[in-house]
């Protein structure tokens, strides 16, 4: 059994109150870590030190480069411990190792990109309108920043979230999920390792409701970086306007994936599985709604369907287990209400629908890779993110009728299409209304390309330059070289 404290000022330390909470396996429900449950009294101590760090100047003012060298380096120690990170990560989410080896790949590069960044925040000159005088402005630290990051993708949600403020020159609280800590605390054990000063790297665990709530209340706190559900978005946004802190919010989404008739239909069928089904579908960019052209949609879902039905479930360590486990009790009932609600709306359940018979799979929260067919755009499962093993597929006739409806959901986080035609791939890259558009592929993200929502997905942009400008305040630096008197009063 792993035990794990949590980090402030550079102390490892245990919950004021001394209570613990047992990080659960979602494969067995076994117990394998017991974790420092934080509280709101947690949180204040860990803003405190970053505070404190930050005020003094320890890190604002540490040069770009130097910031870029400990960024760097923090990259290394990822990579160098690659194995023992996507392995904690899939014992505590359940996704398979291969997913998890590419997740840690992705937040090592992370790291490493915005290292690079530190030290060109080259801030602009600006001609100014009046005589004799100069305009300049520059990018400075936003402050302290509240990092609070879902279980879905735990360590590279938090890596996105970490590597630009630490560029910019922010102190950091992190308060990973309660239920997906440990990949967190890792990459915190690496920082000390590294050598970042006490109080620039904190690491606050416990529930949303408390510690959470607290980082996103606080007035000491600056910025507080997001991603979750909408739900507890809103609750941030109401959190934050105590003292008008900057919020970055990360949210849900409803993703189409339009296949045209002209696609490849092969590659299109395997984007759709890649797509939907990352983590068993727990992700916020799956494309878990499909709509395919009338000409081939019998053809494209009785192939869909055979290869979801050959889709094998399993513990995430073993190498031929292609799905693991949704993350919680929860969580199935939740995906199970999804389920029965598309079924009394009308929908043709193809495959899956209920929890897997196998008696190896009967521990852990599994659910059967699921295919509704028949789906139109007013029901709730195409409308709303489920976030299982799950997909619609509806049919289409024409490329108008068929962007009204991808853009009629609340959300906008990404949207993917398959066609060969250039003149419909320019009008339909243009016209969708998400963050994302993806073209002949699907769930692409890299560190260089911003990230973010349309509508209800979100405010503000991860990742990419957007991604590191988030974590800055600009300031307008104006000088008058030949000053005289106005004389308007009193003169
Ligand atoms: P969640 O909203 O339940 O929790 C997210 C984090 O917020 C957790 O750390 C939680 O402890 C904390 N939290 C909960 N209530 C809080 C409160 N009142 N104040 C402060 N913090 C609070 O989300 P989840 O179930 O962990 O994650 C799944 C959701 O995340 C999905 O909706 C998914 O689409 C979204 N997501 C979005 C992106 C993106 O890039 N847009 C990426 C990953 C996940």
């Amino acid at each position: 059994m792993i035990n794990k404290k949590m980090f402030v000022n550079g102390q490892w330390t245990e919950a004021l109150s001394g209570k613990t909470r047992d990080i659960i396996n979602p494969f067995n429900r076994e117990s394998i870590a017991r974790v420092s449950e934080g509280d709101r009294e947690d949180a204040k101590g860990a803003v405190k030190a970053a505070r404190q760090a930050f005020d003094a100047g320890v890190w604002p003012y540490t040069p770009g480069s130097e910031r870029g060298e400990l960024i760097h380096a923090l990259g290394r120690l990822i990579e160098r411990d690659r194995q023992e990170l996507a392995e904690l990560e899939t014992l505590d989410t359940g996704k398979t190792i291969e997913e998890s080896r590419w997740d840690m790949d992705a937040v090592a590069g992370i790291f490493k990109y915005y290292a690079g960044l530190a030290d060109k925040n080259h801030g602009e000159a600006i001609e100014s309108p009046l005589p004799e005088t100069s305009s300049r402005v520059v990018r400075e630290p936003v402050g302290v920043c509240a990092q609070i990051s879902p279980w879905n993708y735990p360590l590279l949600q938090a890596s996105w979230k970490m590597a630009p403020a630490l560029a910019a020159g922010c102190t950091i609280v992190m308060k990973p999920s309660s239920i997906t800590p440990l990949t967190t605390i890792k990459v915190t054990e690496l920082a000390e390792e590294a050598g970042f000063l006490p109080g620039v790297v904190n690491l606050v665990l416990g529930p949303g409701s408390s510690p959470g709530a607290e980082l996103a209340e606080s007035l000491e706190v600056d910025l507080v970086s997001f991603t979750g559900g909408i739900e507890t978005g809103r609750k941030i946004m109401q959190a934050a306007s105590k003292n008008i802190k900057k919020i970055a919010l990360e949210l849900g989404g409803k993703n189409p994936n339009i296949i045209f008739a002209d696609a490849d239909f092969d590659l299109a069928l395997d984007s759709v599985l890649c797509g939907a089904l990352f983590h068993a579908g727990q992700i916020c960019s799956a494309g878990a709604r499909v709509l395919v052209q009338d000409k081939i949609h019998d053809r494209f879902v009785q192939a869909l369907q055979a290869r979801m039905e050959r889709i094998r479930l399993g513990s995430g360590l073993d190498p031929e287990t292609e799905m693991g486990p949704l993350i919680s009790r929860e969580h199935l009932a939740k995906v199970e209400e999804y389920v029965r609600i598309a079924r009394d709306e009308g929908a043709l359940l193809r495959c899956g629908g209920e929890r897997p018979s196998s008696p190896k799979l009967q521990d852990g929260f599994f659910y059967l890779p699921t295919l509704f067919t028949g789906c139109e755009n007013r029901m709730r499962i195409v409308q709303e993110e489920v976030f299982g093993p799950v997909i619609t597929v509806e049919r289409f006739q024409s490329e108008e009728e068929v962007l009204t409806r991808a853009n009629s959901t609340v959300t906008g986080l990404s949207a993917g299409f398959w066609t060969r035609d250039p003149d419909r791939i320019h009008r339909l890259s243009r016209g969708l209304r998400f963050g994302t558009v993806w073209v002949n592929d699907f769930n692409i993200y890299f560190a260089q390309a911003p990230w973010g929502g349309y509508k209800q997905s979100g405010l503000g942009r991860e990742l990419g330059r957007a991604g590191f400008e988030e974590y800055t305040e600009q300031k307008h630096i104006y000088q008058n070289h030949d000053p005289r008197a106005a004389n308007w009063f009193g003169a």
